[in-house]
């Protein structure tokens, strides 16, 4: 059951209340990979890094079984780099700085070995890019999952509403929602999102958990609520790969499925946010995610007699 993920493999700086760091490895598809490979294997990853990338981080990936046949690397130009500042709530960031670098002339290419992969994670990247990987599959994936961000709705609104016409499910945080349909309600907003083209839409609160709505369905997971959340970077990213990789590990791709997928999506993210960069998802064990996920379980387990 291969999984393809596609997006950036990155160089960060993060400034939070907390810390500050000039240069982590980063990016979309870079998270959503470290999340995902708990769950299923082989992750075809799609991605393009200039001369600087480091080979230890390729290995890493490479012994949890990510591919990375689909990574293409520039050796005279730098890898994309972004930079972040997150405000005294850390639930919402300013955007320093965004290097496109390889990223400005990435043609993605989906490798001969990659077709036929069952599930599609489209990582936050150029919307244009995300449609040129999709209309390079030959059969289409089961589910085509997508993330994006205010970036790419700021300058490529109309890629952006074009992808939307040929994917399952979106992501995007609470902002983002209201910027791409115009309203300020949440309920409003999913419901004219949902006419753009996803059958599922899920809406990221940040510390304040998930809404998941499709059709007239809306389910709700919070988020744990962390003693300390260090750096909330990649949390997105981290929390689409946990969810995908948990609906293609179980090749169930039903509304009550993905209302376990979202739960499964917060604990990896909760994991992201108590470490700068990745680095803590390259620690964590099924052990650790066994324990979170029963965690969320007591959070939400509660008994109820009606009235
Ligand atoms: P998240 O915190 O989940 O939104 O993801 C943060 C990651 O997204 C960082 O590691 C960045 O390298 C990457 N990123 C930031 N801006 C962009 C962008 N415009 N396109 C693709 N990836 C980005």
């Amino acid at each position: 059951m291969a999984l393809i993920t596609v997006g950036t493999m990155a160089f960060d700086a993060i400034e939070t209340p907390f810390g500050k760091i000039d240069k982590i490895v980063g990016g979309s598809a870079t998270y959503v990979a470290y999340a995902a490979c708990n769950f299923v294997t082989p992750i075809q990853q799609i991605s393009i890094v200039g001369y600087d990338f480091p080979q230890e981080e390729m290995d890493e990936m490479k012994s949890r079984g990510i591919q990375l046949d689909g990574v293409e690397i520039v050796p005279d130009k730098k890898s994309f780099f972004w930079s972040g500042k997150y405000h005294i709530d850390m639930n919402t960031r300013d955007t320093l700085v965004t290097d496109l670098n390889v990223l400005a002339d990435f043609n993605p290419v989906v490798p001969e070995s990659f077709q036929g992969a069952e599930f599609l994670m489209l990582g936050n990247l150029m919307p244009k890019l995300q449609m040129s990987v999709i209309d390079q599959l030959r059969v289409r994936p089961k589910l085509i999952v997508m993330d994006t961000m205010n970036f790419w709705m700021d300058i490529a609104m109309d890629d952006l509403k074009a992808v939307l016409k040929k994917i399952d499910v979106l992501l995007v945080n609470d902002g983002e929602a209201r910027q791409l349909s115009g309203e300020l309600s949440l309920v409003k907003a999913a419901r004219e999102i949902l006419k753009m083209g996803p059958k599922y839409l899920i809406i990221k609160k940040g510390e304040h958990g998930a809404l998941l709505f499709h059709e007239n369905h809306v389910f709700f997971a919070p988020a744990l609520p962390l003693e300390e959340v260090f750096d909330p970077t990649g949390a997105g990213d981290t929390f689409a790969g946990g969810f995908i990789g948990h609906l293609a590990k179980t090749k169930d791709i039903s509304f009550d499925n993905m209302k376990t997928a979202i739960i499964i999506g917060s604990a990896m993210a909760s994991f992201c946010v108590e470490k700068f960069g990745p680095e803590r998802l390259k620690e964590i064990t099924k052990e650790d995610i066994d324990t979170r996920l029963s965690e969320f379980v007591q959070l939400v387990n509660f008994d109820i007699d009606l009235v």
